[in-house]
């Protein structure tokens, strides 16, 4: 069958700097995924600077997509546009933008915290943007975003009426790009902690030097649902942060929320939520302790909940992490899962992208079987709807959770 005219059609003799893909790696662009992997390229022609756009083209000459090149990364190119009529400009980059704000637009119901902009998955690769009320926070994590970053900044205040914008770029996943950390305001300052409102309740997100961009947006739905099965329940969260499962199982009407974190300054955090919105302290206990042994420690003391909220940091980074991450997550599961009260319900995730929603399904049945509970699926967890997953990038399915419940 003949292929599309625009597909046969070679870059025009302004586009100098072509990168042409071995024989048959053209594939998963074909495929729409965004990525050049380092071992695909068989040669790169003209000299293109880190982040500048480049034509991908398959061994034939077949143009395949404009992307943002990137010399220090096995990611060597991050795909901007599948179609060769596109100039990748800032006219273009700001579209980009204008749409991924408006593809949220039914969900400014649930509160002002919002993820505005979800990397690949809005068509924007290794760019990450949080709204928290009036402060935006800004990830730039790739060659290519980097290559735009004075664009971002007053584009994002333009589309939003933002006050502020702050960049929390200071992750380890830039020096993969040749790029180094980076923290501070690209507009307007910040001072001391941002607050948010999320399902009626008031949380001081500390943006500057909290985790991630502050808080974790992708567990919106997922606090809901801890709260809707909190009621009258003695609740367990375990590694806390800053309390947001915490706090929604105390406005679901939980008996009282124990709560466990080794971050310090995450636990002061919680506590001062708890204040925010009037809870009696008497009911939340916070805990500086490490999860897995204060599950055991739990145990011991015959100590059983109603609601155990499981929501680990990556324990794998990457694909050769998986084996021990795989213990790990089998090692909390299994004691959170004999802590369960009968009919008692357990949230567990792991936003490990290298574990994939199969393998972690059958991890945490292994656990169940060594710890002889029997438990039901209620239902399959990811991340909240801000969190795009576009349907060629499977890794932005990071975030997935289990909601099971014990007999
Ligand atoms: N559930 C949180 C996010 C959790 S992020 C929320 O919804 O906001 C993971 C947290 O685990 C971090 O706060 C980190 O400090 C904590 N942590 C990491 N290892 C830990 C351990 N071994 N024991 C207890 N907490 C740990």
């Amino acid at each position: 069958m003949a292929r599309p005219q625009a597909e046969l059609r070679k870059p025009e003799s302004g586009d100098s700097n072509h990168l042409v893909l071995k024989p048959g790696r053209e594939k998963s662009l074909r495929h729409r995924h965004p990525w050049v992997f380092s071992g695909a390229v068989e040669r790169v022609d003209g000299e293109p600077g880190d982040g500048e756009t480049i034509a991908v083209l398959a061994r034939d000459g077949a143009f395949l997509a404009w992307a943002a090149y990137s010399a220090a990364s096995q990611i060597r190119a991050r795909v901007w546009s599948f179609d060769h009529n596109d100039t990748i400009d800032a006219a273009f980059l700001r579209q980009r933008l204008e749409a991924s704000i408006r593809r949220r637009e039914l969900l400014h119901g649930a509160g002002d915290a919002l993820r505005l902009v979800h990397g690949e998955s809005d068509g924007l690769p290794g760019l990450v943007v949080d709204r928290y009320a009036d402060t935006l926070v800004v990830q730039i994590l790739s060659a290519g975003a980097e290559r735009w970053r004075s664009l971002w900044g007053p584009a994002l205040v333009e589309l939003t009426g933002a006050r502020a914008v702050f960049e929390r770029s200071d992750v380890e996943v830039r020096t993969l790009e040749g790029l180094a950390p980076r923290s501070g305001p690209l507009v307007g300052s910040v001072d001391g902690p941002v607050r948010i409102a999320e399902e009626g309740l008031g949380y001081d997100v500390d943006v500057v030097k909290g985790q991630k961009t502050g808080f974790y947006l992708d567990q919106r739905d997922n606090r809901a649902l801890a709260g809707a099965l909190a009621h009258d329940a003695e609740v367990l969260n375990a590694f806390c942060y800053t309390g947001g499962f915490t706090l929604a199982a105390l406005k679901g009407g939980a008996s009282r929320v124990t709560s466990i974190d080794t971050s310090e300054e995450a636990l002061e955090l919680g506590r001062r939520n708890v204040a925010l919105n009037g809870f009696d302290a008497a009911r939340a206990e916070w805990l500086g302790a490490d999860v897995f042994a204060q599950l055991r420690k739990f145990r011991d003391q015959g100590r059983k909940f109603g609601l155990i909220v499981l929501d680990p940091p990556k324990f794998a980074p990457t694909e050769k992490h998986v084996p021990n991450a795989a213990r790990a997550y089998k090692d909390i599961n299994l004691w959170a899962m004999k802590l369960l009260a009968p009919g008692g319900h357990l949230l567990t995730f792991s936003c490990s992208g290298a574990i994939n929603a199969d393998l972690f399904h059958k991890i945490v049945a292994g656990a169940a079987a060594d710890a002889r509970v029997d438990l039901q699926i209620r239902r399959h967890l990811g991340a909240a709807l801000d969190h795009p997953i576009s349907i060629h990038f499977p890794e932005g399915e990071y975030l997935k959770g289990l909601w099971l419940q014990a007999s």
